[in-house]
Parts: C-alpha cells; sequence; structure tokens
C-alpha cells in the first residue's frame, strides 16, 4: 500500500481537527438549546425508570468531600465554592486535623487557616468566612451546626447550595444542591430545565419522586462528574441514554451491561 506524503498526513490531520471541533460546537449549541428552548418533557414513568437505575447501579451514593462531622462537612462545602472536590480533599486533612469544631477554628486564627488552604481557590475569603461562620456557630448555637435552612444562610459565606448540602448529608433532608454538575444533566437530559439553578432545583423536586430524593442530589452530580461531562459526555457508558433527550448525545440504547444487571435484578 502506498504510504501518504506529509501533505496528505496533514490534510487528515486538519481534517479531524475540523470534526472535532464542529461536534464540539454542536454540543454546545445543544446546551445552549437546552436551556433556553423547552426540550420535550419526561414521563413519571421515565423518570421513575432513570432513578430505579440510578438505585440498582449505587444503592447508597455519598458526596466526595472529606468530613468527620456536620462541622468539618460544612466548611468542607465552604471551602469547595469554584473549586474542586478534589482540591479541597487535598487541603482539608491538615485543617481538620488541628480544629475539627469551631471553637476549635476560632482559636486557631484567619492567618493560620488562610495558610492551610492557600491552595484552594478564593482561599483569603473563605478564611475569613470560616473564622466569621465558627464564631457565630459558638456565640449562638453553642458551636453546633444548625438544623435550618435560614439559620444556615445567614452564615458568611453559605448559601442556598451550601444549605442544601448539608441539610441532605447531615441531617437527612431530601433536599437536591443544584451545582454546576447538576444544572447541566437537569438541563440536557430535559429532565429538569432551568435557567437558573434555582429553577432546576424547583423541577428536580417537583418530578423527583419521594423516595428517591433522598440520593437524587448525589446520583446526578456523580452522573454529570463521571459520565455527563460537559465537554465531551460519556453517552455510550450512559445508563439513562435511551431517556435522555439531547439531541447532541451519541448514543441512544441501554448499554448491555446495564440490559444485563436489569435482567439480574428483576
Ligand atoms: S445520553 Fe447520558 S451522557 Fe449523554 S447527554 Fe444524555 S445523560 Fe448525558
Amino acid at each position: 500500500m502506498a504510504r501518504k506524503t506529509t501533505r496528505q498526513k496533514l490534510k487528515t490531520a486538519q481534517k479531524a481537527k475540523a470534526a472535532r471541533l464542529k461536534d464540539r460546537k454542536e454540543r454546545a449549541r445543544a446546551d445552549t438549546k437546552a436551556i433556553h428552548g423547552t426540550p420535550p418533557q419526561w414521563t413519571p414513568t421515565e423518570v421513575e425508570e432513570a432513578f430505579r437505575r440510578f438505585a440498582a447501579a449505587n444503592p447508597a451514593p455519598k458526596g466526595e468531600l472529606q468530613h468527620i462531622n456536620p462541622y468539618t462537612l460544612l466548611i468542607a462545602v465552604v471551602l469547595s465554592a469554584q473549586a474542586t472536590d478534589a482540591g479541597v480533599n487535598k487541603a482539608t486533612p491538615a485543617l481538620f486535623k488541628l480544629a475539627d469544631t469551631p471553637e476549635k477554628m476560632v482559636k486557631l486564627g484567619e492567618a493560620r487557616v488562610r495558610e492551610l488552604i492557600t491552595t484552594i481557590g478564593l482561599y483569603r475569603t473563605k478564611a475569613k468566612n470560616v473564622i466569621a461562620l465558627s464564631r457565630i456557630l459558638v456565640e449562638q448555637y453553642g458551636g453546633a451546626v444548625p438544623h435550618d435552612r435560614e439559620a444556615l444562610e445567614a452564615l458568611p459565606g453559605v448559601g442556598r447550595k451550601t444549605a442544601n448540602v448539608v441539610l441532605n448529608v447531615a441531617f437527612g433532608e431530601p433536599t437536591i444542591a443544584v451545582d454546576t454538575h447538576i444544572f447541566r444533566v437537569g438541563n440536557r437530559t430535559g429532565l429538569a430545565p432551568g435557567r437558573t439553578p434555582i429553577e432546576v432545583e424547583t423541577k428536580l423536586m417537583e418530578v423527583v419522586p419521594e423516595r428517591y430524593r433522598l440520593h437524587a442530589h448525589h446520583w446526578l452530580i456523580l452522573h454529570g462528574r463521571y459520565v455527563c461531562l460537559a465537554r465531551r459526555p460519556l453517552c455510550e457508558k450512559c445508563i439513562i441514554a435511551d431517556l435522555c433527550k439531547w439531541p447532541a448525545k451519541t448514543a441512544f440504547a441501554v448499554p448491555s451491561s446495564l440490559a444485563r444487571q436489569e435482567s439480574v435484578a428483576t
């Protein structure tokens, strides 16, 4: 067989690059359309089926932020704003070794906290917030994390998303914290379209059957983080590919591994 010339190789590479760019643009267009358009609605049977599969695949999903108690969970979530869980997990063991209660954190002081979290984005503001919220917990709540949305959201550095995570993980409430992954999955799949996180959260609370709500938060985050990736979703490995309404998805059938798993389970 004749060998390709350098010029031919270059052309092939350029074509491959153009195809990749086209795919990427198509996916970005489909994402924008999903957020601003009206994707086909899921039927209650489809929603039930999706969560039945998530539950079968991972019956007790867990968050990935390391923590020891409700207080360290709260601090880890505050530190995770605009940062990755993996990045936060690298810094928190040393921090929590020195301070796993608000009293100890206040004693540790802002300068030392800042030093311990310099690898996390926005560390200066976060160190300030960690000390300020710890002081409030000591002075107003006897050092405990309040089981109350309003009280949580009033703490420095704590917004609705953080409060939802704490209420869900520390207190077992069926809340859904919409982060970047859940926002994307909700819109992309058509399960819970919305232009803002609160719209997506409201829609999810409406459509997710009650018995799945406690774990829905973790299933959807893990799905977005490891399968429905922003740039190149792994549709071929997706257990809800046949239910997903995203026009740019690249797979339509349930993977055979899931079909086998389902036939064993039923
Ligand atoms: S098929 Fe799955 S991975 Fe692909 S876009 Fe839909 S939910 Fe995401």
